[in-house]
């Protein structure tokens, strides 16, 4: 049974990337995974994922948190307030996945790769959906016996990634909105990469020794990540970790059922607030796109605690529609 039915108090977390500022569609999302751990007295962790360097912007860590305490949520732990399970911010927990990169190295769970993104696109079995799922076919398996020597055939400037083995067979995990996901391991996942970098910070890696390192036994994130908890869970499995409870919620898109994108209005809560949206609207806007209110209502996510359940929430994607646009102004 999913931890989101327990009665015990139960851990999650926020975990922005920093990689630009939040926008309506990142807040739903938060405001889900927030609301789902208050409504029952748990605790809630903030974590910084600043690990994608070419998309992390600069100053845009300090920008997240401002925006999502303009909105009304709050955590117990996280970078500005700390707390036992700390650091926060992924950039400085290396050394923590340096050590799981070695386990998972002694063991044999992992090898180096030297294909190139390109190479691997071109080496692609089947064509996928999900952006976030490339299936590599395994072509360095077995190639090198160490990193070292793997690097020594690499052009100049250029470092191998580290791939997991992935054993051929059915993953299957309940998801708390989806039901029964499967997946079948070789065909649709493949020998994942952990890490463009040899310390082992990417962010799967990072994602999945975190939840463990901090204790946290839901996951609540956009279901653009569904796929992806495959791999997931199979690295909380050989690295003895516990599996969390999860739930993957449809993300914001425009009429036309494409994720949300600057041609579709400037839906940034910076840019709201500047134009004197308030919180209570974006909330309400929020809340009605979960069905948890009418269209026009205005709270603030407190009013949203013991009143509604995020299990009863409308499974439906969000659509910014004209009307949504119209009200908001933009
Ligand atoms: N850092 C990811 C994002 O902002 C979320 C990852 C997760 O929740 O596991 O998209």
């Amino acid at each position: 049974m999913s931890v989101f039915g327990f009665s015990h108090a139960p851990v999650g977390r926020l975990a922005p990337s920093p990689t630009g500022a939040l926008h309506l569609g990142n807040a739903r999302t938060f405001l889900i995974a927030w609301l789902s751990i208050r409504s029952r007295g748990g605790r809630l962790i903030l974590r910084i994922e600043d690990l994608e360097h070419p998309r992390v912007k600069p100053g845009a860590a300090g920008q997240v948190l401002e925006d999502l305490r303009w909105l009304g949520l709050d955590w117990d732990e996280g970078p500005d307030i700390g707390g036992d399970r700390g650091p926060y911010v992924q950039s400085e927990r290396l050394e923590i996945y340096e050590r799981a990169i070695r386990r998972l190295s002694e063991a044999g769970r992992i090898y180096p790769c030297v294909c190139s993104r390109k190479e691997t696109e071109n080496l692609q079995r089947a064509p996928h959906a999900d952006e976030h799922i490339l299936v590599y076919p395994g072509t360095c398996r077995g190639r090198f016996a160490s990193w070292e020597d793997a690097q020594k055939v690499m052009p100049e400037g250029r470092i191998p990634v580290w791939r997991y083995k992935t054993e051929p067979g059915v993953s299957e995990f309940d998801d708390a909105l989806n039901g029964t996901v499967r997946a079948d391991m070789e065909n649709d996942i493949g020998d994942f990469a952990l890490a463009r970098d040899r310390r082992g910070a990417g962010y799967t890696l990072a994602c999945v020794v975190d939840d463990a390192a901090m204790g946290v036994t839901e996951v609540v994130r956009g279901d653009d990540l569904l796929v992806a908890t495959h791999s997931h869970i199979a690295l909380q499995r050989a690295l003895n970790l516990p599996v969390p409870a999860y739930m993957h919620v449809p993300l914001v898109v425009s009429p036309d059922g494409r994720r949300l994108a600057k041609r579709h209005g400037d839906t940034r809560l910076s840019s709201l607030r500047e134009s004197g949206v308030s919180p209570e609207r974006v909330t309400g806007l929020l809340a009605w796109w979960c069905g948890f209110a009418s269209f026009g209502d205005e709270m603030m996510p407190y009013d949203l605690v013991g009143r509604v359940s995020v299990m009863n929430m409308n499974r439906n994607a969000a659509v910014l529609t004209d009307e949504i646009k119209k009200w908001l102004g933009i």
